[in-house]
């Protein structure tokens, strides 16, 4: 019997980790009570966990009086710089086509300016190219060609951001996977339907194929594992940090490689001003991580600010937002499932919160966040549902009757 890839998709969502959470028995939600924000500290900084390393570095440089936009691009830039992120800049996942197509914003709050680039080849550092259109044009956003023309104008390197291993993850998911997987109907498409659930046998079968395949791609042994996870399980990339300095400026920024295997051409939310990155300096900053076209529809990082303006402490602006993810489902968990978000929200006397819809990955670790406020670490988001997410897919093919 021949597997679907939907059934096998759904395998692997229901068959597995996810189930032993007790997602499938209904997930809890978390009883989040509204509560003022503790006070906070300047300065302070908050990023995505895989920024935590560089925060040392950024707090000290704004110790010693440094901008707080140079102390986000220390951040970012750091984790572009890196191969082994797979979700930013050099060694980024790349999009149906094999190309990595890179997104990224910001804002700095001491001269309200911002700056963003959607879609660019080739450039490793969008971080610092969105800054320098905030610094160098008149205009917010510039994507695509006209991006990289602008890169190439203000000596920026060109380079191949597609690593070797980057290459043969997208040959796996090519040869075991694709079926043009952002291809419509999309998950909020009315018609879109749960995949049926295969069975343990079909599901290890799927597995013993990938192995072969990773195997005859040249995958090394001691990556095939995780090749084959992130092919089955899109994992959350981008990375965001936000930050405040003594004095009570602010700045926000958010760079990604975007939704691995995406359409050409696909922007997220990460470069969208409001949606992926959002500072008001006499308020907050907040960024996201997670599913970019839910973001961009509730405006994610500008509700948040806007919250906190209203009155709201940073983590119940947080939970508003997460909200608003969930009222674009109808809080249908069968779709929400399918869902990530992760908001970091600092506000402009250094309190802030980490929030996340799931409060686990499908592997069963714990969402987290990092900050620093005068030490540097780790800490849970505080999630909307207790559970874990399913990644994948994103939008199973057709929808019965079509
Ligand atoms: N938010 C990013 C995007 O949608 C992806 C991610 O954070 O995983 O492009």
């Amino acid at each position: 019997m021949s597997i679907s890839r939907r059934d096998f998709l759904a395998a692997a969502a229901l068959g597995s980790t996810s189930m032993a959470m007790g997602l499938s028995a209904g997930s809890q939600e978390s009883r989040h009570i509204a509560r003022p924000a503790p006070a906070g500290k300047r300065p302070a900084l908050i990023a995505k966990n895989t920024g935590l390393h560089s925060l040392d570095a950024a707090y000290d440089l704004l110790r010693r009086g440094g901008d707080t936009l140079d102390a986000v691009v220390l951040v970012c830039k750091a984790r572009e710089d890196d191969a082994n992120d797979q979700t930013v800049g050099l060694g980024g996942l790349p999009n149906e086509d094999g190309v990595v197509e890179l997104d990224a914003s910001c804002m700095h709050g001491p001269t309200r300016r911002a700056g963003a680039v959607g879609a660019v080849k080739n450039i490793k550092n969008v971080s610092v190219l969105a800054r320098a259109v905030m610094d160098h044009t008149g205009h917010v956003m510039l994507v695509g060609e006209g991006a990289e023309r602008f890169a190439e104008k203000m000596r920026f390197p060109k380079e191949n951001l597609l690593t070797e291993r980057s290459r043969k993850m997208w040959l796996l998911w090519k040869e075991t996977m694709s079926h043009q997987d952002w291809w419509g109907p999309g998950l909020s498409d009315p018609n879109w339907k749960p995949p049926a659930p295969p069975t343990s046998e079909e599901w290890r079968r799927k597995r013993e194929q990938m192995e072969q395949v990773a195997a005859e791609l040249g995958i090394e042994p001691e990556w095939r594992e995780y090749a084959i996870e992130r092919v089955l399980h899109r994992q959350h990339g981008t990375i965001h940090c936000s930050a405040v300095n003594e004095k009570g400026e602010m700045s926000g920024m958010t760079s990604t490689s975007g939704l691995e295997w995406k359409i050409a051409g696909r922007v997220g939310d990460s470069p969208i001003i409001g949606a992926g990155c959002y500072t008001d300096q006499d308020v907050g900053s907040a960024g996201a991580v997670g599913n970019g076209e839910e973001n961009i529809r509730v405006a994610g990082a500008h509700t948040i600010v806007e919250n906190m303006h209203r009155g709201m402490s940073p983590l119940d602006a947080g939970m508003d937002a997460l909200q608003r993810v969930t009222r674009l489902y109808n809080n249908d968990k069968t779709r929400l499932r399918y869902i990530q978000m992760v908001y970091y929200i600092l506000r402009n006397d250094g309190a802030y919160a980490g929030v996340s819809l799931w409060s686990q990955s499908y592997t069963g670790k714990r969402a987290q966040f990092a900050v620093h406020d005068g030490k540097a670490r780790l800490e849970d988001t505080v999630a909307l549902f207790e559970g874990a997410y399913i990644e994948w897919p994103p939008v199973p093919k057709l929808p019965e009757g079509k």
